[in-house]
């Protein structure tokens, strides 16, 4: 069957709640599914809840191989995404994809990563955190900052942990403001962010969270003499078709499903700017 017009159906085989809201599922295909195609971190499929609609979700795990598994992670927001969260262990999900252009991570040796995520933004970083990890000889240094309002709202708390233990990547959790019982960093991804150790001229940044936080990012990257070009976004638009010929997921002459969802902050700066686009 076709992967990208027509769902096809994927069981539920594990469902772990990460947060209050959030939840990860790994997906595995039924026996109608007869192609897999591989899924690059930053990609996205479209996930269909039966009788209830499709939404736009990225990868979370190991990019789809020979066994055709998809791992997603899913937030509650509305009626779809409550679906899919909802769905039990053993029922059967939809999948169309993968669709868009994922993180370029065809970096230059000796460059510096820096991956910063807000929220549920960390979702469609982590297998480039993972891809990043699994080729750390090629990067000088790997920074992963996270940020969340509070930190029941911290995804993967086990994994961040263990890389966090490690010496392969350096990794800094703030929240937005204090509570108790917490005693990391508090504040914005951005204060971070200027206390990284980066060389700019040879970083490459990739950014996914709430779109005025990638902006706020970027900015202070830019300020501290990252390219532009090297500074990379994951934007969310209303997404429906998924290849680039219902026009929903518009911006200026991009269709974000097809030319992203992964751009890059010199095209998308100027867009962004734009009231309304
Ligand atoms: C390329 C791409 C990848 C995505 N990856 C993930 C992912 O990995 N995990 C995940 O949980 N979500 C992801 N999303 C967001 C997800 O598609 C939306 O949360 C979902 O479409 C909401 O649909 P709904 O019917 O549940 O809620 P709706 O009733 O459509 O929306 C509920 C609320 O969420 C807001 N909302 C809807 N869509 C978006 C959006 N795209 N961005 C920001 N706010 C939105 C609405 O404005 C409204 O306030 C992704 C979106 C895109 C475009």
């Amino acid at each position: 069957m076709q992967t990208d017009r027509v769902p096809n159906w994927y069981r539920v085989r594990s469902r772990v709640v990460e947060t209050p809201d959030t939840v990860t599922v790994t997906l595995e295909p039924t026996t109608n599914v007869t192609e897999h195609h591989r899924v690059a971190p930053g990609q996205f499929m479209m996930l269909y809840a039966h009788g209830v609609g499709e939404v736009a979700i990225s990868i979370s795990g190991h990019p789809k191989g020979a066994d055709g598994k998809l791992t997603h992670t899913v937030r509650s927001v509305g009626a779809v995404s409550k679906a899919i969260h909802d769905t039990p262990v053993g029922s059967v999900l939809g999948a169309r994809g993968p669709f868009g252009h994922g993180w370029n991570l065809d970096i230059e040796q000796g460059s510096d990563l820096v991956i910063v995520a807000g929220g549920v933004g960390l979702a469609p970083l982590r297998p480039a955190v993972e891809a990043a990890l699994a080729a750390r000889a090629h990067f000088r240094r790997l920074t992963l900052i996270v940020g969340a309002r509070n930190p029941s709202n911290i995804l993967y708390r086990r994994e961040l942990a263990t890389w966090a233990a490690s010496d392969m990547i350096a990794v800094e959790l703030t929240i937005d403001q204090p509570v108790s019982g917490w005693t990391g960093p508090v504040g914005f991804v951005t204060e971070s962010l200027h206390r990284a150790d980066i060389d700019p001229t040879r970083t490459t940044a990739l950014l996914c969270g709430p779109e005025l936080m990638m902006r706020f990012c970027a900015r202070t990257l830019i300020d501290r003499g990252v390219p532009a070009e090297n500074i990379q976004v994951s934007l969310e638009r209303n997404m429906q078709c998924g290849m680039g010929t219902c026009g929903h997921c518009q911006l200026g002459e991009l269709l974000l499903c097809r030319d992203g969802p992964v751009v890059d902050y010199a095209t998308a700066e100027p867009l962004l700017l734009v009231p309304e686009l």
